[in-house]
């Protein structure tokens, strides 16, 4: 069987500093989702090891949804959005959390996860995990059962990765970059 290549993602993504504040190195993936292939590729990098194993995907509020919801095509399953505050209608569950810049909260609504439930959390970007984490105590309120985290771009010097690791969630992402070490 042919050894399908492994795509350059960094190639895919644009550095920009100082963006949306001093001091903060933004990871921006428009180039990557601009490119069709190279959107497909990253979908089907993110597919490869949950087919058949999830029920559901969750995406994070907003560029998430952007990646979750071609993977739940991808896949076959359900698409669960955990949004900010003040977008879904009816009874829902919130966590607060920090940011690499600004505070935030996610919220999910009630009823959309079970116990019957295994499900993957998709983001764009893994910086100081402080979203993932938000995300992960919101499936873990619902029951449900969380296979693993997975984001396109992880900043590990952020200690995101390591954060989710830690609190027991297994991570996986398609690029690795640094802000210091002349990688991207
Ligand atoms: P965090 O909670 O610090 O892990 O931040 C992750 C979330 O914020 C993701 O949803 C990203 O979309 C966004 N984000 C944080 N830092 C960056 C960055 N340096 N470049 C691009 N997106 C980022």
């Amino acid at each position: 069987m042919p050894v399908k290549e492994q795509l350059q993602y960094e190639s895919y993504i644009q550095e920009v500093p100082d963006f949306p504040k001093p001091g903060i190195q933004f990871y921006d993936i428009a180039p990557l989702l601009a490119d069709g292939a190279a959107y497909s590729s990253a979908i089907d990098d993110l597919a490869e090891s949950l087919d058949g194993k999830i029920t559901k995907v969750a995406g994070f509020d907003a560029r998430g949804f952007i990646f979750a919801g071609a993977l739940a095509l991808r896949l076959g399953v359900g698409l669960v959005m955990l949004r900010k505050p003040g977008k879904l209608p009816g009874a829902t569950e919130t966590v607060s959390y920090d940011l690499e810049y600004g505070s935030s909260a996610l919220e999910i609504q009630h009823g959309i996860l079970s116990e019957t439930d295994t499900v993957a959390l998709v983001d764009d970007v893994i910086a100081t995990g402080g979203t993932a984490c938000a995300g992960i105590e919101l499936l873990q309120r619902s029951g449900a059962r969380i296979l693993e985290f997975c984001a396109v771009i992880d900043i590990p010097e952020l200690g995101g990765s390591a954060r989710i690791q830690q609190a027991g969630i297994a991570v996986r992402s398609l690029v690795q970059v640094g802000r210091h070490d002349g990688k991207m």
